[in-house]
C-alpha cells in the first residue's frame, strides 16, 4: 500500500480539507500513476454537495487525471514506467455486457466503477479520485497521453473533452451544420473547439456577456446573450444541433424552439432536477433530445489522439489544491476561464 495526500469532502456542507489514505498495491494488471494535474469538473461540485443524492464520504473528487506511470504489474503490456497516462471518469466495468463489449463501458449494464464516489467491483472498497498524489488503475482503463501537448491543459480532456467530443461525433456533426453550444464553462468551451474543428458553423449561447470575445477566440462564429429574448427569437428554426452544457435547471423548451425540422438537442449538462419538456416542442418539427455520458475507453483514446493531431487543449487556470473551495465558489458564479486544474505538486510534502 502507498500512503497518498489528498483533498476530500467529509460531508455535503463543509469545505474540502486535506486527507490521507492508502492506494492498493499494484496488481498484475495495474499501473501506478504519479498524478501531476487534475481538472475540476462541475460534476465534482454536484457530488461533493450530494446534489445527485449518491454521495459516499469521505469523497476525494477528481476524474480529469494526467500523470506519469511509476510502476506496472507483471502482466501489463500497454504501459511502462515513465509513460504519460490519463484516467477519466471510470476505472472499471463488468467487461462482459453488450455495452462493455461494444466499447461503451460508461453504459455498462452493471454500472461502471466511477473513479471516485463509487465502490470497486467488490462492492465495498471505496474509490478515490484525482485530487490526490497517486492512483492505481487496471491498465485497460488507462489512456495514453501525448508528450506534445501541455499536460495541465490535457487533463480536462479526460472528462470535458470526451463528454463533448462523443455526442458531437455520434450525431455526425460536420461541415454544413449549424451548431449551438449552450453554456460557456468547462464542457462548453470544449464543445465550441470540437464543433468548430469538425467544420460546423458554431453559435455560442451564453448568459454572460463578458464571455463574447472569448467565445469567438475559441472558434464560435456567432454569440447570442441568452437573456436577450428578442435576439434569441431571431434564431428560431435555425440550428441542426444544440449541445446543452448548462449545470443548472433552465428552460429547455426555449432552446428546442431554435432547432430546425429534425433538429437534435444533445444534453450533457446534468442539473439534479427533472426537466419539464413540452410534447409540442418536439412533435411539431420531429425534433429529438439525446443524452450522452462521457465516452468509452476506445473513443476517449481516439479523442486524445485527435487533440494531439489538431493541437486542441483546454483553456485552463492552474491552481493549488488549497484553492479548491474558492474555485468551486467561482464555478458556481460562472466565473471560470474555462477549467480549473489542480497542480498536484501542491499536495506533495
Ligand atoms: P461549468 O464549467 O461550471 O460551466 C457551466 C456553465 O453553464 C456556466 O459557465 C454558465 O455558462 C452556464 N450556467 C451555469 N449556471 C447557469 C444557470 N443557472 N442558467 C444558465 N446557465 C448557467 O460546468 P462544467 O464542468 O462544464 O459542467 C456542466 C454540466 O455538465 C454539469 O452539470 C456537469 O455535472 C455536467 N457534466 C456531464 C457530463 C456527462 O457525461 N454528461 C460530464 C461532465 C459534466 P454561461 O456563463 O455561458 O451562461
Ligand atoms: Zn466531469
Ligand atoms: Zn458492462
Amino acid at each position: 500500500m502507498t500512503a497518498v495526500n489528498a483533498y476530500a469532502a467529509q460531508n455535503a456542507t463543509t469545505p474540502l480539507t486535506p486527507f490521507n489514505f492508502n492506494r492498493r498495491d499494484v496488481g498484475p494488471h495495474d499501473v501506478q500513476i504519479e498524478i501531476l494535474y487534475c481538472g475540476v469538473c462541475h460534476s465534482d461540485i454536484h457530488q461533493v454537495k450530494n446534489e445527485w443524492n449518491n454521495a459516499i464520504y469521505p469523497m476525494v473528487p477528481g476524474h480529469e487525471i494526467v500523470g506519469r506511470v511509476i510502476k506496472t504489474g507483471n502482466h501489463v503490456t500497454r504501459f511502462k514506467e515513465g509513460d504519460l497516462a490519463g484516467v477519466g471518469c471510470f476505472v472499471d466495468s463488468c467487461r462482459e455486457c453488450p455495452s462493455c463489449k461494444a466499447g461503451d463501458e460508461q453504459y455498462c449494464e452493471e454500472g461502471m466503477t466511477g473513479t471516485y464516489n463509487a465502490y470497486e467491483r467488490d462492492g465495498k472498497t471505496p474509490t478515490y479520485g484525482g485530487y490526490s498524489t497517486q492512483i492505481v488503475v487496471d491498465e485497460n482503463y488507462v489512456l495514453h497521453v501525448s508528450e506534445k501537448l501541455p499536460l495541465e491543459a490535457v487533463a480536462p480532456l479526460l472528462c470535458a473533452g470526451i463528454t463533448t467530443y462523443s455526442p458531437l461525433r455520434y450525431a455526425g456533426v460536420g461541415k454544413g451544420h449549424k451548431v449551438a453550444v449552450l453554456g460557456l464553462g468547462g464542457l462548453g468551451h470544449m464543445a465550441v473547439k470540437f464543433a468548430s474543428s469538425f467544420g460546423a458553423e458554431v453559435t455560442m449561447l451564453s448568459g454572460s456577456k463578458s464571455k463574447e470575445a472569448d467565445a469567438k477566440k475559441l472558434g464560435a462564429n456567432h454569440f447570442v446573450l441568452t437573456s436577450n429574448k428578442e435576439e434569441l427569437d431571431k434564431f428560431q428554426n435555425h440550428f441542426d444541433f444544440i449541445i446543452d452544457t448548462v449545470s443548472a435547471l433552465h428552460d429547455y423548451n426555449l432552446y428546442l424552439n431554435l432547432l430546425k425540422t429534425n433538429g437534435k438537442l444533445l444534453i450533457v449538462g446534468a442539473p439534479p432536477e427533472p426537466v419539464p419538456v413540452s410534447a409540442f416542442a418536439l412533435l411539431m418539427k420531429r425534433k429529438s433530445i439525446m443524452g450522452s455520458l462521457i465516452g468509452g475507453i476506445r473513443e476517449t483514446q481516439e479523442m486524445l489522439d485527435y487533440c494531439a493531431e489538431h493541437n486542441i487543449v483546454s483553456d485552463v487556470e492552474v491552481i493549488d489544491a488549497s484553492y479548491i473551495n474558492e474555485a468551486y465558489e467561482r464555478m458556481l458564479k460562472g466565473d471560470v476561464k474555462y477549467r480549473f486544474v489542480i497542480d498536484i505538486a501542491s499536495l506533495r510534502n
